[in-house]
């Protein structure tokens, strides 16, 4: 018997002996109804890191779980951005599967850290591994046999850092990937390299995960007028300059984005997953999104695997019984943002919206939504990705190597050699954009000497060359 139903069974015992002959029939179910939602409540306050985890395999026990090292269990608390790191630090150093990077730090000074995860023979051999398949898109690529060549999934978390379930299931989803024991765990690490990047914005998480726990009543409140639910501005949606980085993708401005595209292009992922929160009073979403608004260079085949990719987070979903949409609200047409970006690069770009329970546990159309399902769901779904990406590795390898062969025929068979541009009164205008191209591994030359094209003047020193070829090699 389940704890909720022991502790409904033993308030109903309890209230009736009290009530002794006074208790009739009528009075009898409401005691029940009334010790019911007591332990149901009871049970939504507290949290165990088993609601969250696979319960059909065992977990190493020398990896410390999330509660053994920030001191509260995932979903008790809304994690800060230190503890995060912590924890995960803390699984680098005692996982063999596991290393972890510091790419730089954010305005407020706090580090832009990336989990790379995978068997530990394929990271005595990582750097092997990453120029295997960085030369998959390029040109001798054909050559490489596929078949034999690990799946590369990019996760990240909550770039709005006022939608936390993501980052907050990133402490019991790191704790699974280190921890679960057996050969479906070691076989699916064997096949891919998992890049983890636990949290996209770590100034707008601390800065929200502040706000929720300030405001945390000891005995919760689900009342959306509760000042927990209502954070006041600037929120944590953006980062320190209050910038919406779900839109810096492409144009790349910000530390955390410049860090996020150079591992982007360092290990062009087969997968990027996003992972948001949206309005209370709605269920799970996850792409495809609505088939009107995907961009037209986006390739047929990227959707249709998109659309694959689906069916495992639908099929994960059903199993623990969470309401889920697709295909519907969301776009994919914007590649600035994290999940249409991967689209135009030969990736599947995935976005995931949770309801969001905003702090701790909130009333919704739905009836009580707690924080704790919403990281359910999420862990949920990074779990079903690289089960998608297990599943489908070589579809997804393959798909990669075609899509910028396609690209390689395309350019040459088109008449346009290179693109000539720069700004005649403006030399850093057009420097600074030859910079973002940079930063996109588009090759960029300056121009050679002042010359005239179509009537237009460019000068040597203010223009720049970019030739009708992908990308640079590093
Ligand atoms: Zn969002």
């Amino acid at each position: 018997m389940k704890r909720p139903l022991l502790r409904a069974v033993f308030l109903f015992i309890l209230l009736t002996f009290k009530c002794k002959q006074r208790t009739t029939m009528k009075r009898s179910i409401l005691i029940l109804g009334l010790c019911i939602s007591l332990a149901g409540y009871t049970q939504e306050n507290q949290t165990d890191l088993s609601y969250y985890l696979p319960q059909n395999i065992s977990y190493d026990s020398s990896i410390p779980t999330p509660k053994e090292v920030i001191g509260h269990e995932v979903g008790e608390w809304h994690v800060t951005h230190d503890k995060l790191m912590f924890y995960m630090q803390t699984l680098a150093k005692e996982s063999d599967r596991i290393s972890i990077e510091n790419r730089g730090a954010t305005f407020e000074g706090r580090p832009i850290l990336l989990l790379t995860i995978t068997s530990p023979a394929n990271h005595s051999r990582l750097e092997e591994i990453k120029k295997d398949h960085m030369a998959l898109s390029e040109s001798g690529g054909a050559q490489l046999d596929t078949s034999q060549m690990p799946v590369v999934v990019y996760q990240g978390f909550s770039i709005h850092g006022n939608e936390p379930s993501g980052a907050n299931a990133g402490l019991a989803y790191a704790y699974y990937l280190a921890a679960a024991q057996g050969s479906e765990i070691e076989s699916m690490l064997d096949n891919m390299v998992i890049l983890m990047d636990p949290s996209f914005n770590p100034d707008g998480l601390q800065r929200f995960a502040y706000w929720a726990n300030m405001n945390k009543s000891i005995h919760l409140n689900p009342d959306k007028n509760e000042r927990e639910y209502h954070e006041v501005w600037p929120g944590g949606r953006t980062n320190h300059y209050w910038f919406d980085m779900n839109r810096d993708w492409l144009p790349v401005q910000l530390p955390e984005s410049r860090a996020r595209i150079k591992s982007f292009h360092a290990w062009l992922p087969n997968i990027l997953t996003d992972h948001h929160e949206m309005g209370t009073n709605s269920t799970f979403f996850f792409q495809p999104g609505e088939p009107t608004r995907v961009h037209p260079l986006t390739p047929k085949l990227n959707q249709e695997l998109t659309r694959e990719v689906a069916t495992y987070h639908a099929k994960a979903l059903d199993k623990i019984g969470s309401l889920y949409y697709s295909e519907e609200n969301y776009d994919d047409y914007y590649y600035g943002k994290g999940s249409t970006f991967p689209d135009v690069n030969g990736s599947i770009g995935i976005l995931f919206e949770q309801g969001s329970s905003r702090g701790h546990i909130q009333e919704s159309e739905n009836g009580i939504l707690t924080f704790p399902f919403t990281i359910r769901n999420q862990f949920t779904a990074a779990l079903s990705t690289i089960e998608a990406g297990y599943n489908m590795r070589t579809k997804l390898l393959d798909f990669q190597r075609q899509y910028f062969s396609d690209m390689r025929s395309e350019a040459a068979r088109s008449k346009t050699k290179a693109i000539v541009f720069g700004d005649s009164k403006d030399a850093s205008k057009a420097w600074h954009l030859a910079e973002i191209m940079e930063r996109h591994k588009i090759r960029v030359h300056e121009l050679a000497g002042n010359t005239t094209i179509q009537g237009k003047q460019f000068k040597k020193g203010n223009s720049y060359v970019v030739p009708w070829i992908r990308r640079t090699i590093d």
